[in-house]
This record gives structure tokens, C-alpha cells and sequence, in this order.
């Protein structure tokens, strides 16, 4: 992240970095054919309330033949989603193009057309498809997994797949790292590994989170909805310091004890680190996230040893960014700055 180069010495090296996979693998072996399609899909999240409903909606054939869904997500209804070929160094934010299409499909299914001022915050990424022939309309590829060992620079490139698939892909790529160093190929234990916080799982174990640390039943849900038992670990540094009990935000569910295990195990660096890819309350709400920047800006100062300069400065840039979320989906930012105090909804 400060831009310091340094050698590492491996006996093989894997390439898993999605959609930007062909520019490591043109850095190993320049002039390498490219191989990646990767396609943008933007997502927007609006309240539950809007439509009250358990159930997923999905649109199997809009006018230009993609799929759209909502769906009941963290609290909020999702809705994607657009599938558009992008260059892999583009710029991945929901425009208001994006937003357009979106409700205007969605409003063809609700009672009540749903407007752009309801959206409380929306997120765009690039799919990691691996083309044939390097033509054709991305959302007719196949979203399967592709292995390739370069031969002149022996990297292997794992490509394409999906989340649902991510167990079996690592299982494949393991395979071949075993096969290029010439090893036996061993039985892969994915299949059977407990993931962290899985060990000693039940369905009653948030109350032991209860009985050993002074939170509400609530809190202890939502923990064990998130780390499953490694919520003790989570609620350890609160010993020592009980503040870290509190939450982010009055009316939020996540305390800022997870902010401290972030960084401690979850290697966040940035504030967005936390508050996009680690709480996930960016998804939630741009609102709330402009709230809680400070005060998660405050806590890894004090985990990191940054200095004030650099808080404000980190700060400063995450508020910026979401403000700029906000814009280019064609969005009001005074309208996002102001709702904090209207939302009841518990995150
Ligand atoms: C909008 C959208 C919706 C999706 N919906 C679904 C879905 O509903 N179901 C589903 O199963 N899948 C879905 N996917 C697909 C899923 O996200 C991907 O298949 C999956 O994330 C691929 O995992 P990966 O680890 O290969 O790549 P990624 O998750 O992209 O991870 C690659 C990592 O490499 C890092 N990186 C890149 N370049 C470098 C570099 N030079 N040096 C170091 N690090 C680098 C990146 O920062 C990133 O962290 C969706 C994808 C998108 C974009």
C-alpha cells in the first residue's frame, strides 16, 4: 500500500485476482493473448418496506434478455442487476443509467413506482469471465472456472467461477500447483474443513456470549450471525476495554469491537476496508457509513498508531468517496447527508 517493491521467492505462484487476472498474467509473460471479458454488474438497495415480502422476485427475460432479481438482503431489498462488457481498468460505480434501467424494470412489477430518491446506497463490480473468442455478448458466457499453467513463466491463473463455486475452484488450483511441483497429489480436505468459527457451532451458542460478556441478547445474535463462535474472539479486547461494547452508531447493530478485530485478523487497512468489505453497513446504507466514518476512523487510529493527520486525511477520503458514489449514480448528496437521523431501521 506505500508503494515499497520487494522480491518474494516461491516454488510456484497462483494468479487469483478476478477480472484484473490477464494483467498479471501479461506482467509474467508480456504479449500473453488476453483471455478476461469482464462484465459490470450494478446493483441498488432500497428499504424492505418497500416491498414487504420473504420472497425473492426474479425477471427472467427483460427486454434486452437479462435476468433482474430483488431480493430480501441484510435487512434491505437488492436489486440487479446489468451485465455490460467494461474495460478491466474502468471505473466500477452505479451510474444513473444503471439506476434508470434498474427501477424501470422493477416498476413494472411493484404497485407503487419506487423512486431514485429512495435508494440508499448501490454497489457495481466486473465479473470475472473468461471469454473463448473474445466476442459475443457477455451475459450469454458461461460463468465457468478456467485453469492455466503459463508455460513460459509457469504461473498459474485461476479464472473465471463464481462465489458458489469458490470451495471447488480452490480445490482444482491446489491440484495443479501439486501437479506443476511434481508432488503427490493428496486428497483435497475442503470438502470437510470447518471454516473459522464454524468449530462447535449450535444453533443456542450466542448464549454463551450472554453468560460471559455483559451484551444484550440482541448483540449476541448478531454476532454469532456473523463470526459464529469466534465471537468470543471478537468480544475479547471488550474485557479491557468495555467501550468497544458500544455501538458504531446509536442505532446500529455492529459494535466497535468488530472494527478492532478487522484489523487485528481481517487485515483492514482503509476505512472503506471496514466499513464496505468487512461490516458491510456501506451496502446497508451510504448514509449511515458517512455517519460512522469518524468514529471508525478514530478506532483504527488507535489500533494502527496513525497519526492525526493521516485519521483526518483517511477520513476525508472515505466521505469523499461515498459522496462520489452518490453522484455518479445521479443521486442527491445533501439528501444522503441528511437522512441519517430519518432512518429507525436497526443495521
Ligand atoms: C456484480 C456482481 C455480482 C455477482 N453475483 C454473483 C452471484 O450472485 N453468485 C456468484 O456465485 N457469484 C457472483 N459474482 C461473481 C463473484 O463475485 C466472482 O466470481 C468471485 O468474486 C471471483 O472470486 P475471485 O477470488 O476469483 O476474484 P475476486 O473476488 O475478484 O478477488 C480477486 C482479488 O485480487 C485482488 N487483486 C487484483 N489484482 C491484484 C494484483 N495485481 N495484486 C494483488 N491483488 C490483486 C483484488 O483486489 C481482489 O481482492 C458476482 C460478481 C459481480 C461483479
Amino acid at each position: 500500500m506505500n508503494g515499497n517493491a520487494f522480491t518474494v521467492k516461491a516454488h510456484a505462484t497462483v494468479n487469483a485476482t478476478g477480472p484484473l487476472s490477464d494483467s498479471v498474467r501479461q506482467l509474467a509473460t508480456p504479449g500473453l493473448k488476453k483471455r478476461m471479458r469482464p462484465s459490470k454488474g450494478a446493483h441498488i438497495l432500497l428499504p424492505l418496506d418497500l416491498f414487504p415480502t420473504e420472497d425473492a422476485l426474479l425477471i427472467p427475460k427483460t427486454e434486452d434478455g437479462r435476468v433482474l432479481f430483488a431480493v430480501p438482503w441484510g435487512g434491505r431489498l437488492l436489486v440487479g442487476t446489468t451485465d455490460e462488457e467494461v474495460s478491466p481498468d474502468a471505473e466500477l460505480v452505479v451510474t444513473a443509467e444503471d439506476v434508470d434501467y434498474l427501477l424501470r424494470h422493477l416498476n413494472q412489477y411493484v404497485a407503487r413506482p419506487i423512486t431514485p430518491d429512495e435508494i440508499v446506497s448501490g454497489f457495481a463490480g466486473a465479473r470475472p469471465l473468461v471469454g473463448s473468442n473474445g466476442s459475443g455478448d457477455t451475459k450469454k458466457l458461461a460463468r465457468d472456472d478456467v485453469i492455466e499453467v503459463d508455460p513460459a513463466s509457469g504461473l498459474i491463473s485461476i479464472m473465471g467461477g463464481k462465489w458458489t463455486t469458490h470451495r471447488a475452484m480452490a480445490e482444482d488450483t491446489i491440484h495443479t500447483v501439486q501437479q506443476v511441483l511434481g508432488l503427490l497429489q493428496t486428497e483435497s480436505k475442503t470438502r470437510n474443513h470447518i471454516l473459522h468459527g464454524g468449530e462447535g457451532f449450535t444453533d443456542d451458542c450466542w448464549k454463551r456470549l450472554c453468560r460471559e460478556h455483559p451484551i444484550s441478547e440482541g448483540t449476541a445474535y448478531h454476532l454469532v450471525a456473523k463470526f459464529g463462535t469466534a465471537s468470543l474472539e471478537v468480544l475479547e479486547p471488550t474485557i479491557d476495554t468495555p467501550d468497544l461494547l458500544q455501538t458504531i452508531l446509536p442505532r446500529g447493530r455492529a459494535i466497535r469491537a468488530e472494527v478492532v478485530y478487522a484489523v487485528r485478523y481481517e487485515m483492514a487497512a482503509t476505512i472503506e476496508d471496514v466499513l464496505a468489505r468487512r461490516l458491510g453497513m456501506q451496502f446497508y446504507s451510504w448514509s449511515d457509513s458517512l455517519e460512522a466514518a469518524s468514529i471508525v476512523g478514530a478506532l483504527m487510529q488507535n489500533e494502527l498508531l496513525w497519526s492525526d493527520t493521516s485519521t483526518s486525511d483517511a477520513i476525508t477520503t472515505y466521505i469523499e468517496k461515498i459522496y462520489h458514489l452518490i453522484e455518479m449514480a445521479g443521486l442527491s448528496r445533501e439528501r444522503h447527508a441528511s437522512s441519517r437521523s430519518e432512518e429507525s431501521a436497526a443495521h
